[in-house]
């Protein structure tokens, strides 16, 4: 083991928690809750406006130069195929794939969409680590205590009535992270918009053979959803009050109740973890606004090194391409990559920056004969002049009601692929807009023409594992190289890609069933695009994802890629735990935020326990 120089400074906390996103926000809010002081540096800043507050402007926040970070990652090594994506940007090398990086972490930028994993995800993470406390029922305690839902609940099954639906159903009612769905009034605004409904839950029912007397659509969090339920669904959502709600809220509202307890700072990136010998004792920080490379707008002044140091703990949560990046550049990674930059090595850890995975999702995208009515007068962004009657706008600002409260999704189907094993494993969901995944300006395009329908489908569960996470120096300003070796590049892709293509056929199926919107011609893939294996094609040239994951993997012990063990803690050290989307093995459920919020949840219950004994 190399010896790392230790600054001493004066300051020190119990835990130091480094990003507030989905994984650090609320671990730090909980710890400190629980009595202990905890630092939390992240290295964006509380930049805070409309895009942020209202759910329908969530392209745009994921837009916003003051709170995000541009990666710009490779879907494939091969230039040929790499290029084939008009969303390639040859100047940068890359797909665009923005981050959060301010107050909250992506939960602040995202789309806000929140479905539960399933409970095979957290069954497998049982058995995986031999504890008992991963299973889908100890992690279901934990849904209960995370949320508050106030959404519209699904009519009860034949046999329920509502309170044996609620009993059933197991929502949260008093956590902190308030849910819903759009309301159903909104959907029947526009008969444009209920047509698009109407036809996702004949095309269910005609699927799937729904009687019915089953009322559509069900509740995809609700705790008795079948194991391989194939159906339409409702969206829930991180909203409320008609605003959008992350760890932000969370960090907030703490701060104000522990203030002595709970410290926030900003603008404030993390460039090493410090050592004393094999135990994490501080980290080392830069203080100045966006200093790190993915930071769109010119860097501020930076401040020297400041060490920090931590009494019990530190606790890295910067996401699934900054917590690789922080761990080799403190000596935590593949001995040969670090030595290469003259990086001392602190512990071999080959599985850092390994494992990296996403979902795949595309879109059918079809214009149709006439505008939505809804749209007729808005600016479909902030209006230029607040006075200049956009009807949508002035809803939400006078009231925060309406349809500027949805995140723009209508509704959805779920279904098993044909590559599915005992879980469902495609969301096909219908939006409004224009949508071919993310590009710089895609927020404006989207809205450009309002005849457009946007189908897209997600595919869950992939096989494929094979991205990489790697430094491109030893500078931690500078972002690293984000490969993710797509389909035919990476270790296992024939499942995955027919998967996505399964989920094309639901979607043209869905305009199929349209009985009001006239569809004039298919955008994407195409009339032209008939067969699985253009399709095929279609999906391996556009496919994008926005849910990375699992480059600080959870593992056994007998795995030489595991960096984690199932408390969380890092391999090889102590007083270090990692918890963000990084430590999942395999990609759990649809939507992964959640799942972040309930490891979220459940590494603070084991380190409070843990401190407290
Ligand atoms: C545009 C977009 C839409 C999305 N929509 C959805 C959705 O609808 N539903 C869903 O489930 N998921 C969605 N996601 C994904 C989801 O938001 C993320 O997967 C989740 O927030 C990851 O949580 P995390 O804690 O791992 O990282 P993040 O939430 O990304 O937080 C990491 C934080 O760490 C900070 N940080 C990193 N490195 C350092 C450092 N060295 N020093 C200090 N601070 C650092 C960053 O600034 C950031 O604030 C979306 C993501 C994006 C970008």
């Amino acid at each position: 083991m190399a010896q790392v120089r230790v600054q001493t400074s004066e300051e020190i906390f119990d835990f130091i928690v480094v990003g507030s996103g989905a994984g650090g926000g609320p671990l730090a809010a909980n710890l400190a809750l629980a009595g202990f002081s905890v630092l939390l540096l992240e290295a964006g800043d509380e930049h805070s406006c409309l895009y942020y507050s209202i759910p329908i402007m969530q392209a745009y926040a994921s837009e916003d130069a003051a709170m995000r970070w541009d990666f710009f990652v490779r879907h494939y090594d091969d230039a040929a195929s790499a290029h084939a994506d008009p969303k390639y940007v040859p100047d940068r090398g890359g797909v665009w794939y923005p981050r959060g990086s301010t107050l909250g972490g992506s939960t602040a930028i995202s789309a806000m969409v929140t479905i539960y994993p399933h409970p095979g995800d957290w069954n497998r993470l049982a058995e995986l680590t031999g504890d008992d406390s991963w299973n889908a029922e100890s992690m279901r305690g934990l849904v209960t205590r995370l949320e508050a839902w106030r959404g519209v609940d699904a009519a009860p099954l034949p046999d329920d009535d509502e309170a044996a639906r609620d009993e059933k159903a197991r929502h949260g009612l008093h956590g902190w992270l308030g849910t819903t769905r759009a309301d159903p009034k909104v959907g029947g605004r526009d008969e444009r918009f209920l047509d698009v409904i109407g036809a996702m839950e004949q095309t269910a029912r005609d699927r799937f053979g729904i009687d019915e007397q089953i009322s559509l659509p069900r509740d995809p969090n609700a705790a008795d959803t079948p194991v391989g339920f194939a159906g339409m669904t409702f969206i829930p959502v991180a909203v409320a009050d008609g605003q959008r709600v992350g760890s932000r809220e969370r960090i907030q509202s703490v701060r104000s109740q522990v203030p002595d307890l709970l410290s926030v700072r900003t603008d404030a990136l993390v460039t090493r973890v410090v050592f004393d010998g094999e135990r994490a004792i501080g980290v080392e920080y830069l203080s100045g606004a966006r200093l790190y490379a993915a930071a769109p707008q010119d860097a501020g002044p930076s401040s020297a090194p400041v060490v920090v140091r931590a009494r019990r703990e530190v606790i890295l949560a910067g996401g699934t391409f900054n917590t690789p990046q922080l761990l080799k550049l403190s000596g935590i990674g593949p001995a040969d990559e670090l030595t290469a930059l003259g990086i001392d090595v602190v512990v071999d850890a080959p599985g850092v920056g390994r494992n990296l995975h996403d979902r795949y999702e595309v879109a059918v995208v079809t214009e149709l004969d006439a505008d939505y009515p809804i749209f007729d007068g808005a600016a479909l962004d902030i209006p230029a002049d607040p006075a200049d009657g956009d009807a949508l706008y002035s809803e939400w600002r006078d009231a925060h009601d309406g349809p500027y409260t949805t995140n723009g999704t209508l509704a959805a189907i779920v279904a098993k692929s044909t590559a599915a094993q005992d879980d469902s494993d495609l969301i096909v969901f219908s939006l409004p807009i224009d949508f071919r995944g993310y590009y710089p300006g895609y927020a404006k395009d989207a809205v450009a023409h309002r005849n457009r329908l946007s189908i897209l489908i997600l595919k869950a569960h992939t096989d494929n594992r094979a991205g990489t996470v790697t430094l491109s120096s030893a500078d931690p300003r500078d972002v690293p190289e984000i490969a993710f070796r797509y389909f035919d590049e990476g270790d296992a892709f024939e499942a995955d890609l027919d998967g996505v293509v399964d989920g094309i056929e639901i979607a043209r199926d869905i305009v199929g069933h349209l009985r009001l919107a006239k569809p004039v011609a298919e955008l994407l893939p195409g009339q032209g695009v008939s067969d699985r294996r253009g399709l095929r094609d279609f999906v391996r040239s556009r496919a994008w994802g926005h849910h990375a994951c699992g480059t600080a993997k959870i593992g056994r012990d007998d795995d030489p890629y595991a960096v984690l063990d199932g408390d969380f803690r890092v391999r090889g050290v102590t007083g270090l735990r990692v918890v963000d989307a990084s430590v999942f093995p395999d990609i759990p459920g649809f939507f992964i935020a959640s799942a972040v919020y309930l490891i979220s949840e459940k590494a603070s219950d084991v380190i409070i326990a843990e401190h407290r004994r």
